[in-house]
């Protein structure tokens, strides 16, 4: 290695960002911070910045960014404001990898802007691709970015394929793609308990510890659901060639079946930097500060079936991926407004898959080749499901 790679962390205040400093302080030879970014967080933001000495910091509000300047004063880190800012620092010409760890649509566009200059990108946000797959990896291919997932499913399937698995997967003999699900917090409660699912039960995971968003996305299975469509996108898989299987113990991130009857699995402990330092350092393998996996210790792995009955979202989110277009856009925003209405009181936890679906039922499907179309779609998909969350209450 001739010097450190140059790296950006979008998100960098949150479960996945900290996670990755954590690796990057594990190797300061290998990656230097070009620049982190924070929605609001300033103070936490401000402390990762004196530790990492970022060239630049980006917050969203100009008075969160003139408290930072004064937190920062004669640090030698400039800070940037706005949604343009993020877009420059992950394009900039002097950054070799961009972590995209923002949640939510938030991050489409500053994780597009680090395609489209070719970076390595190292993909979290999967709420990015779920709205725009064809266009994303078209761009991926038009602007020669290496796109390499830390979604531990996506990143388990990654290790699992061989190298020139972008041929297509029938090429290289894979039948299947098996996405393994942990279940989530509620997989043994029945529909009547389900009703009286609370915030603070549903943020409560019981394998993996990561921000509010994704916990209740994956006590809703509509994780899995938009880790589905991810999936389909960035391996180029039809539908019918991923399965999901419910595995509690989350010690296999997921498998690939070939054709020969072999099945290869990627396991480790739940550790989200056991993906991420292997997708910072690919090919390469680098220590993670991760213990190392006691199977003996674990007892046993257990695996059955999702129950699309109970957890409706997982069915809604494979829908929207045989309907294509704009619809996972759709559906992927009517998500993010019922998971926060959910975290602020304002829904129950079982009327979130009916929110969506009825955003999704109200909307027509269009062609999702342009960005403008796919930011309408969720535009409007925000709109209505407010609307209709407004005549609930
Ligand atoms: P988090 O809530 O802990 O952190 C989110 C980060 O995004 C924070 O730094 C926050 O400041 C920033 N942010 C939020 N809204 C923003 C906005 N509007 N503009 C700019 N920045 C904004 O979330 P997380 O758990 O770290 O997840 C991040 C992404 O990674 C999500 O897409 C999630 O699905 C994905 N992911 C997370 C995990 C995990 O273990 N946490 C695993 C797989 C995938
Ligand atoms: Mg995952």
């Amino acid at each position: 290695m001739t010097s450190a790679q140059s790296l950006v962390i979008l998100g960098a205040t949150g479960s996945i960002g900290l996670s990755t400093l954590d690796v990057v302080a594990r190797h300061p030879d290998r990656y230097r911070v070009h620049a982190l970014t924070a929605h609001h967080r300033v103070d936490e933001l401000a402390a990762l910045c004196r530790r990492f000495h970022p060239r630049y910091a980006v917050v969203a509000g100009e008075a969160d960014g003139e408290r930072l300047r004064t937190l920062l004063a004669g640090e030698g880190t400039e800070v940037l404001t706005g949604a343009e800012a993020l877009l420059q620092v992950a394009a900039d010409p002097a950054v070799d990898a961009v972590m995209a760890a923002i949640v939510g649509a938030a991050g489409l566009l500053p994780t597009l802007a680090a395609v489209r200059a070719g970076k390595r990108v190292l993909l979290a946000n999967k709420e990015a691709l779920v709205m725009s797959g064809a266009l994303f990896m078209q761009a991926v291919r038009d602007h020669g970015a290496t796109l390499l997932p830390i979604d531990s499913e996506h990143n388990a399937i990654f290790q699992c394929l061989p190298r020139d698995h972008e041929r297509g997967l029938h090429p290289v003999g894979v039948e299947k793609l098996i996405l393994t699900a942990s279940g989530g917090p509620f997989r043994e409660w029945t529909a009547e308990q389900l009703q009286t699912v609370t915030p603070a039960q549903a943020v409560k995971h019981p394998n993996w510890s990561m921000g509010r968003k994704i916990s209740v996305d994956s006590a809703t299975l509509m994780n899995k659901g938009l880790e589905f469509i991810e999936a389909c996108w960035l391996f180029n898989a039809r539908p019918e060639q991923v399965e999901v299987l419910v595995h509690p113990q989350s010690v296999i991130h997921s498998m690939v079946r070939y054709s020969d009857g072999s099945v290869l699995a990627q396991l480790g402990n739940p550790d989200m930097r056991t993906p991420i330092a292997h997708a910072m350092a690919w090919p390469a393998r680098i220590a993670a500060g991760v213990d190392a996996l006691d199977l003996a210790a674990m007892g046993p792995l257990a695996f059955e079936k999702p129950d699309f009955a109970r957890f409706p979202c997982l069915r809604l989110a494979q829908e929207a991926m045989q309907a294509g277009g704009t619809c996972p856009a759709v559906l992927n925003a009517a998500n993010e407004v019922a998971v926060e209405a959910f975290l602020a009181g304002q829904l129950s936890f079982i009327a979130i898959p009916t929110l969506i679906s009825r955003v999704i039922s109200e909307m027509p499907v269009s062609a999702a080749d342009e960005l403008a179309t796919i930011l309408a779609a969720d535009q409007e998909a925000r709109e209505r499901a407010r609307r209709i969350l407004a005549s609930l209450t």
